[in-house]
Formats: structure tokens, C-alpha cells, sequence
């Protein structure tokens, strides 16, 4: 698997499927969710309305993924993704791995080769960026996935920077 840092907008990738740092709702939110849902249109929320009402009443767990519909995105799936609230006094690291990992199965499912993820859970979620870089590269390196690449898509200088030190420490 090919692992590439992109800075910028996730929403402009033009991969199989983007993923999509949701909340537990699946009915949008702010950061990278508000962005998806802005830029993709209505119907990535009709379709995450059907989710809710077929499979997920009480909303999507923490660590778990599902994809829809990608709208007028340039990908051709949204994979949503519940990334845990950073807690100084729990490891949620293993939820934070599962996000990864989940994220590529449903790709798999789907049969997308090309990935694009946000830095899950380090924005209104609270997780510092460091931390956060290192444990989505260990975990997209470790999956067994036939994902061809994946593209980590990050907003600023400072996030890039950090998956850059994750990439180089875990080679
Ligand atoms: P979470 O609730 O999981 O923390 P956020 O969407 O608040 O999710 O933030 C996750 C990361 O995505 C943060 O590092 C944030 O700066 C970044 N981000 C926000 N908007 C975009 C975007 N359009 N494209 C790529 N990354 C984004």
C-alpha cells in the first residue's frame, strides 16, 4: 500500500472513497463534516437519515464505519467514521485505531482501492496531532487491506508536519 500526505480540503479529493470524521448522529456537524455535507449536497444526509433509521437508532458507535453515497463529491463513497473524544484519563487509542481499520474493511467491502482520511478525532474532538499521526499511520500500515493507496489529506502546515514525522518514525 501506498501511503501519500496531501495539505488541503478533503472534500476536493478525487479518490474512491473520502473519509468522513462524523459524530455519532450521522446527521452532520462542524470540521470536516460540516464540509462533506456542504460540499456533497443533500443527498449524503438523506442517506445517512436512511442509515439511522434502518440500522443505527441510537446513533453509529464510536470506532465502527459505514459508507454512503459520496453526492456531488468527486469520490464515489463517503465512508463515516465515529472517532472517540481525546480523554486524559482513559486510552482510547485502540477506538482510534478502529476507525482506521473499519474504514478500510467497509472500502474493501465496496471494492475501493484509493482512500482519502482526515486526521480522525484531532480537531473539535481534542486529539493531539502527534499522537493522532502516529497511531492512523501504524494502523493503515498494519491492515490487511487491498487498498491500493491512501492519501492522508491534512488541513494545515502543523498536521502535515506531524504525519510527516509519523511516516518517517514508523519506516
Ligand atoms: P473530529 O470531531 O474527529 O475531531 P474534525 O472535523 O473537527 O473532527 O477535525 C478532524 C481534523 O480534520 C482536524 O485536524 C481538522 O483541522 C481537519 N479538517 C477540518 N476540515 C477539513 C477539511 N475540509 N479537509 C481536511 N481536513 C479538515
Amino acid at each position: 500500500m501506498r501511503v501519500v500526505l496531501v495539505q488541503g480540503d478533503i472534500t476536493a479529493e478525487a479518490v474512491d472513497a473520502v473519509v468522513n470524521a462524523a459524530n455519532s448522529s450521522l446527521l452532520g456537524g462542524g470540521g470536516v463534516d460540516g464540509a462533506i455535507h456542504r460540499k456533497g449536497g443533500p443527498e449524503i444526509l438523506a442517506a445517512c437519515q436512511d442509515l439511522r433509521r434502518s440500522h443505527y437508532g441510537k446513533g453509529l458507535p464510536t470506532g465502527q464505519a459505514v459508507a454512503t453515497t459520496a453526492g456531488r463529491l468527486p469520490a464515489r463513497h463517503v465512508i463515516h467514521t465515529v472517532g472517540p473524544v481525546w480523554s486524559r484519563d482513559e486510552d482510547r487509542s485502540e477506538l482510534l485505531a478502529s476507525c482506521y481499520r473499519e474504514s478500510l474493511r467497509v472500502a474493501d467491502e465496496l471494492g475501493d482501492r484509493t482512500v482519502a482520511f482526515p486526521a480522525i478525532s484531532t480537531g473539535i474532538y481534542g486529539w493531539p496531532m502527534a499522537d493522532g499521526a502516529r497511531i492512523a499511520v501504524e494502523t493503515v500500515r498494519a491492515a490487511r487491506t487491498e487498498v491500493e493507496e491512501v492519501r492522508f489529506v491534512l488541513f494545515d502546515a502543523a498536521a502535515y508536519g506531524a504525519f510527516e514525522a509519523a511516516v518517517g518514525d514508523d519506516s
